[in-house]
């Protein structure tokens, strides 16, 4: 408990949060790592939380948030978007209109997406920080880097959580800047359940090169899961890692595609393919230049050359939830 008090302290502080501050706890509070051991956390550093929980339903949240006026939310990131379209209705009030200068996600990817991560902190005039963790001496925070730079590793003193190994082969991987391989944690400070070398399958990048907020330390971005792992003539490639690519092409990419598989992976045979949006009002021949530029960055940053097809903006349904970046047509 004293672990990750602590742990969970400083990745507030980190986002600003201060002793005598107003915070509201809207992570599911039942039976949830993010739920009552937040609250503990929180008060412990002198902080005043309203445990409204996301139990309570958007209604109450909302009347409790206008009533204690909280200087920082805490909430996972499908959940801040949905405030945005139910505050009018129900409070009559733009969710800017809330005076929330702070908001902390976890729990799913989202606060790392750039479109996603705009819409919250315009609508709310709020810093948005992504955090990953609470168990085993390991809490990771994004910085206020003006892009999403990945989140910094806390906890140094607690736990190695920033380990990686070949997913096929489990050989250790170098931790060189933009190394990526399956993640494993080993717990120095966890007593109940002390991990060891343990995965739960997840696919980290790591960055070594300082960040450009200044703080020192390595940091991770969650790539995806063991189990998206593609291999084309032998180089991995993860469909996030892909997704990154595609998206450092906005506003000329949406960011939205899908790699399309004719056989159950992970091997592929080459090429892979990709079919990509265009973002709408692009002339014909800027939509070719784009398709090459996007496979010359693709073969550059993951060693695969794609067959990429550019199809126009919307193509793609948009979830609020993980979308699945495979699309699977048998041949
Ligand atoms: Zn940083």
């Amino acid at each position: 408990m004293e672990v990750t008090n602590r742990l969970w302290a400083r990745g507030f502080w980190r986002a600003g949060i201060r002793p005598g501050d107003t915070v509201m706890q809207a992570f599911g509070l039942s039976m949830f790592l993010a739920g009552v051991p937040i609250v503990r956390a929180l008060e412990s550093m002198g902080v005043r939380v309203i445990p409204c929980g996301a139990e309570a339903g958007s209604e109450r949240l909302l009347k409790l948030i206008w009533w204690t006026r909280p200087r920082a939310l805490l909430c996972t990131p499908s959940y801040a978007e949905y405030l945005i379209d139910v505050a009018p209705k129900i409070l009559g009030k733009d969710v800017g209109d809330l005076g929330i200068e702070i908001i902390c996600c976890a729990g799913e990817p989202g606060a790392g997406l750039p479109e996603l991560r705009r819409k919250i902190e315009e609508s709310y005039g709020a810093r948005l920080y992504d955090m990953l963790g609470g168990a085993h001496g390991i809490l990771n925070i994004s910085c206020d880097a003006p892009e999403y730079q990945g989140m910094h590793v806390l906890g140094d003193d607690f736990s190695i959580s920033y380990d990686l190994v070949d997913p096929e082969t489990k050989a250790p991987i170098p931790l060189v800047d933009g190394a990526i391989g399956e993640r494993v944690k080993t717990s120095l400070e966890w007593e109940a359940q002390p991990p060891v070398r343990y995965s739960v399958g997840d696919i980290y990048q790591i960055f070594t090169e300082p960040c450009m907020c200044g703080q020192p330390g390595p940091r991770i971005k969650v790539l995806g899961r063991i189990d998206d792992l593609l291999i084309v003539k032998g180089v991995k490639v993860y469909p996030a890692a892909v997704k990154n690519v595609i998206e450092s092409f906005a506003p000329r990419t949406t960011g939205e595609l899908r790699i399309v598989l004719n056989e159950p992976g992970p091997r592929v045979s080459p090429p892979l393919k990709l079919r990509v949006e265009y973002r709408s009002g692009l002339e014909k021949d800027a939509v070719e230049m784009l398709r090459q530029d996007l496979i010359e960055a693709l073969h550059r940053r993951l060693r695969v050359r794609p067959k990429v097809d550019m199809v126009p903006e919307g193509t793609f349904e948009r979830t609020r939830h993980k979308t699945k970046l495979i699309e699977y047509h048998p041949e």
